[in-house]
């Protein structure tokens, strides 16, 4: 069984941190190379999982948030880089990013350089989120490029368009420097991957294999998951 990081257990890092955060509904090959090149593109030290609970900006997962947060775990635990943090899906009440970011800096202290990393179509929408002008006091974001979601600017919404413009950095060197407040945008491979196609497939009797690990397939077949809804 995967040792699952506790808030308490954090190390400071000289390097920065990744955090990734998502429903993982399930845990596709998208997520894994993303957070696996951005260590690379991005030198972070790591890359911390953050499975949603309840998401607060969508419809409710078709699984229960335990079983997302066990397919994540059993895809991350081979990765010495990856750790997953389990305090949303533990959370009573729905989580929003902006808060796990503010329970994070207390653990991780002031200095601590911190990566929200984001899939372009989930920046497009940022400034929906809860609070979200704090999450640049919080954490840098890194943006990765996602097929059919090209970053434009003009297509932002103003606010964010103007956050963006005022934030953008393209040496991403700079986000050693300052513990937050950075945008960066970063190619990975691009995988036209989601988990809506995954569970799609799944409802309709068809093989998802090699769009995801083996052992969340396994997982997935093993409890029944998503044979009946789209
Ligand atoms: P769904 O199809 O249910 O909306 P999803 O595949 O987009 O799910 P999420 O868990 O919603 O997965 O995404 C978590 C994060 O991963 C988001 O920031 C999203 O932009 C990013 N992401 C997901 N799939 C990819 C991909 N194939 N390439 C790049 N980024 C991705």
């Amino acid at each position: 069984m995967p040792v699952i990081a506790t808030f308490s257990a954090y190390p400071k890092l000289s390097e920065p941190l990744g955090l990734f955060g998502g429903t993982f509904d399930p845990i596709h090959f998208g997520h894994l190379r993303l957070a696996e090149e951005a260590i690379a593109h991005l030198g972070l030290a790591g890359v911390r999982w953050i499975p949603a609970g309840q998401p607060p900006h969508r419809n409710r997962p078709e699984v229960t948030a335990k079983q997302r947060l066990e397919m994540v775990l059993r895809s991350t635990a081979e990765n010495a880089r990856f750790s997953v943090d389990t305090s949303e899906v533990e959370a009573a009440a729905p989580s929003y990013t902006v808060n796990t970011l503010e329970r994070l800096r207390m653990h991780l202290g002031a200095e601590q350089s911190l990566v929200l990393l984001v899939g372009a179509d989930a920046f497009a929408g940022l400034s929906t989120w809860h609070r979200w002008r704090d999450i640049f006091s919080l954490a840098h974001v890194a943006i990765s490029h996602r097929p059919g979601f090209p970053i434009e600017i003009s297509s932002l919404p103003q606010a964010l368009a103007s956050e963006f413009s005022a934030r953008q950095q393209t040496d991403v060197r700079l986000l050693k420097d300052a513990p937050a407040g950075a945008i960066v945008t970063f190619a990975m491979t691009q995988l036209a991957i989601s988990a809506t196609q995954i569970r799609q497939l799944l409802a309709q009797g068809l093989s998802a294999r090699y769009l995801l690990p083996d052992s969340v397939l396994d997982y997935i077949q093993r409890h029944q998951l998503y044979r009946n809804r789209l």
